[in-house]
């Protein structure tokens, strides 16, 4: 079974799919970690993140690989480097490339053929798995996703949460204009807003909605 969750920058995707996902013995597909990990060899190589070409030349030279909530890029664990800063404002211009994107939506897919996955991302439901028995399109209001992003890095002062809503507007802002894939809401999406949700009742309405379809 796929279960896919598509939607912006702290709309609770990345929480939730991994909550889905161990409450139904799901494998977790983090999209936008494979976006990351290019990011970090791009930035390591001294790639150009606008030169679509060379970063194509760069994917087909790694490994990337993603099991039990870990990512590795060429063998080594970069988990918690593909997260930090630098790589989180960098990461939508290289994700913006049709030669990036064909590598990373295979190697996706080549995820998904293990077992039943609760995807997430950003075009999982339009490009990566049209077939999806279920699709999700989160959202919550710039405020809230900003907050929770702040608050996952220690930053809940008005100025922290002000400087991580510019840089997840400027995400959104690319993300949702690119010519290839970009971030919608499919018509075949059902939209849940998690503004005033708790994690909790976000994953409760998505493992219901679940076992509904398995009933
Ligand atoms: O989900 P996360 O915030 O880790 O995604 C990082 C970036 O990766 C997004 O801002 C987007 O540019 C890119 N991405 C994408 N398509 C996906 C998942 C992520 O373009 N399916």
């Amino acid at each position: 079974m796929i279960v896919v969750l598509d939607g912006p920058a702290g709309s609770g995707k990345s929480s939730t799919a991994r909550r889905v996902a161990a409450a139904l013995g799901f494998i977790h597909l983090d999209t936008g970690a494979t976006y990351r990990a290019v990011t970090l060899a791009a930035i390591r190589a001294g790639t150009q993140l606008d030169d679509g070409e060379a970063l194509g030349a760069l994917c087909q030279d790694l490994e990337i690989e993603l099991a039990e909530g870990q990512v590795s890029l060429n063998g080594r664990d970069v988990s918690a480097e593909i997260r930090s800063p630098e790589v989180s404002r960098a990461v939508s211009l290289v994700a913006r490339h049709p030669q990036v994107r064909a590598q990373m939506v295979a190697l996706q897919r080549r995820v998904a053929a293990r077992g039943d996955i609760v995807g997430e991302g950003r075009d999982l439901a339009s490009v990566v798995f049209p077939e999806a028995d279920l699709k999700i399109y989160l959202n919550a209001s710039p405020l809230e996703r900003a907050r929770r992003r702040a608050c996952e890095r220690g930053l809940d002062s008005p100025a922290g949460i002000e400087a991580l809503a510019r840089e997840i507007e400027e995400r959104d802002r690319i993300d949702s204009t690119r010519a290839a894939s970009p971030l919608l809401q499919t018509e075949d999406a059902e939209l849940l807003d998690t503004t005033s949700l708790t994690l909790e009742q976000v994953v409760a309405q998505v493992v219901a909605k679940v076992r509904s379809l398995r009933a």
